[in-house]
């Protein structure tokens, strides 16, 4: 009101000269709605105030209020205008701060000075404590005696100086029981492998790499890098599932027998044990083992078939009287080939298993040559050979039975297998602790390429010719076993159509300690 008044009477000078609150806003507005004068801010920058709700009302009534709250700044400001006599309007707004806002106001330096205060102490905390830990941290676990630090930590180094006693006496133990272990699997010949449930190898011993055939092999790779086939695959992911299993692998230098079994904890499979054994020898054995029974039956069939078959003849008199001495004479020379087969195997046989009586005789090789010469003296004037023996006389501990054969299926193959009218040389010489005997004849000799297979059982170089000479195919396999069973070697040089030269080296020694 005062305003109002001093305003009519003094017109804007009032307002230039009155001095205002800093919560107080005046503004004076003519009858159109125009600022003429604001406490705040230049009236030329400001809209027309006429549609404002206190202005508005003021110009209406003479008078007129409004409010307006601000929740952000928290502030409430009220208008009130007043209509003067010429038709301009005075409003006084106010503002009004409300009791929050008062107080923030006052508690914000409070605020400010606690969280400086809280900054400080969390900051002196973590160095006082960082100062606290810095021994602890420092402490060499390995050598806890190396460290100087405070007497309150001496309980704790103590503790740690026991521990680390414990954990190297353990390390000491599993050391030592690892090494055992490899130096026992080392010194197998069969290949030992231990892998987890993910196939990864905890242990392998060189056998197993070696029977295996793998190359750079470390612990801790996958079993998988020692043989990737589809059989070993197999064969683990069989036992993995809890069945020993059991597998032949073909690689690359032999046959190998894979068993694979799973090592049970509970009842969850936590490891695989694989064992690897060299069967080549043992599948091959198996081979000839069978090859040998059905050769044995066919050969003992062929004459038997023709024996039968002559004898029917005979018994039903369908042989003409002139010709019962020719079929007689048959029967006779396949009985004979049967006698020579049965004499053959039970030879063979009995030095395939090691059975033949180990004679501590001493057997002297030159004689020996003149008695089986003279036993085959009938066969060699047959045929024309000329036969010839000489060099030294050589005394060995052996058996007198298995050398006879060696001598007897040489000599008998070099009269066979000679020319009419051939020779036969039979040599034995002393060389440097052994005993040689030289076989050679000037016969139809061997063909290259079969040189490698003559000591195979039933062997026979050229079937036709073969036939027309009598023989089992089993004579060279005996001389082979002959020789092996005195630990001895045989070689072979032949030339087709001039002759072969077998070659039989036995030490002397060695078979002395062996016999005696
Ligand atoms: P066989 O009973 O057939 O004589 P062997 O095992 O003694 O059986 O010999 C195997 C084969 O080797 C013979 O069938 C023959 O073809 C060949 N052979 C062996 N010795 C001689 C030799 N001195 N000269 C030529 N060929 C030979």
């Amino acid at each position: 009101m005062l305003i109002t008044k001093a305003v009519e009477e003094c017109g804007g000078k009032y307002l230039d000269d009155v001095e205002i609150d800093e919560n107080i806003r005046i503004t004076w507005i003519n009858a159109r709605g125009k600022v003429i004068y604001d406490s705040e801010q230049d009236p030329d920058f400001l809209e027309n105030h006429a549609d404002r709700t206190e202005i508005s009302q003021a110009f209406e009534t003479g008078e007129g209020s409004s409010s307006r709250y601000s929740k952000t700044i928290m502030q409430k400001t009220v208008n009130h205008a007043v209509r003067l006599k010429d038709g301009s309007v005075i409003r006084v707004s106010g503002t009004h701060i409300s009791f929050t806002a008062q107080l923030l106001k006052v508690l914000n330096p409070m605020l400010l000075i606690l969280a400086a205060v809280a900054l400080f102490s969390a900051l002196s905390a973590s160095a006082v404590s960082r100062n606290i830990v810095k021994p602890i941290n420092d402490i060499d676990l390995a050598n806890p005696d190396t460290q100087k630090s405070y007497k309150e930590l001496a309980p704790l180094l103590e503790k740690l100086r026991s521990q680390n006693r414990k954990v190297n006496r353990q390390m000491d133990e599993i050391i030592r029981s690892r090494e055992q272990f490899s130096l026992m699997t080392e010194s197998m010949t069969e290949g030992l492998i231990i892998a987890d449930p993910k196939l990864s190898v905890l242990a392998c011993n060189s056998s197993a790499k070696k029977l295996l055939g793998a190359g750079a092999f470390t612990e801790g790779q996958s079993i998988y890098a020692l043989n990737n086939s589809e059989v070993f695959r197999r064969c683990l992911l069989n036992a993995l599932g809890g069945r020993r299993s059991e597998c032949i692998l073909r690689t690359g230098n032999g046959q190998r027998e894979v068993i694979a079994s799973p090592a049970n904890s509970i009842d969850m499979v936590c490891g695989l044990v694989v064992f690897i054994m060299d069967v080549t020898e043992k599948q091959e054995l198996e081979t000839m083992r069978r090859e040998f029974t059905s050769n044995v039956s066919h050969e003992l069939k062929t004459p038997l078939t023709t024996i039968y078959g002559i004898s029917d003849m005979l018994a039903n008199g369908m042989v003409q009287q002139d010709d019962v001495a020719q079929f007689g004479e048959n029967i006779r020379s396949e009985a004979e080939r049967l006698i020579n087969l049965i004499n053959d195997i039970v030879a063979l046989s009995k030095l395939d298993e090691d059975s033949a009586p180990r004679e501590n005789e001493s057997v002297e090789l030159y004689a020996l040559a003149e008695e089986v010469l003279s036993r085959l003296k009938l066969s060699a004037e047959e045929k024309n050979v000329t036969v010839s023996l000489n060099g030294d006389r050589v005394s060995l501990m052996g058996s007198r039975t298995v050398l006879s054969e060696v001598l007897y299926n040489l000599c008998d193959n070099a009269i066979k297998y000679n020319t009419n009218g051939g020779k036969l040389d039979v040599k034995i010489s002393h060389i440097p602790q052994m005993a040689m005997i030289t076989v050679s004849d000037t016969g139809m000799g061997i063909p290259r390429q079969h040189i490698g297979r003559i000591f195979e059982r039933f062997y026979r170089v050229d079937k036709s010719r073969s036939r027309r000479i009598k023989g089992t195919g089993l004579g060279l396999s005996i001389v082979k076993h002959g020789v092996m069973y005195h630990n001895g070697n045989i070689h072979v040089e032949s030339e087709v159509g001039k002759g072969t030269v077998f070659t039989v080296e036995l030490p002397i020694e060695k078979n002395k300690e062996v016999f005696e």
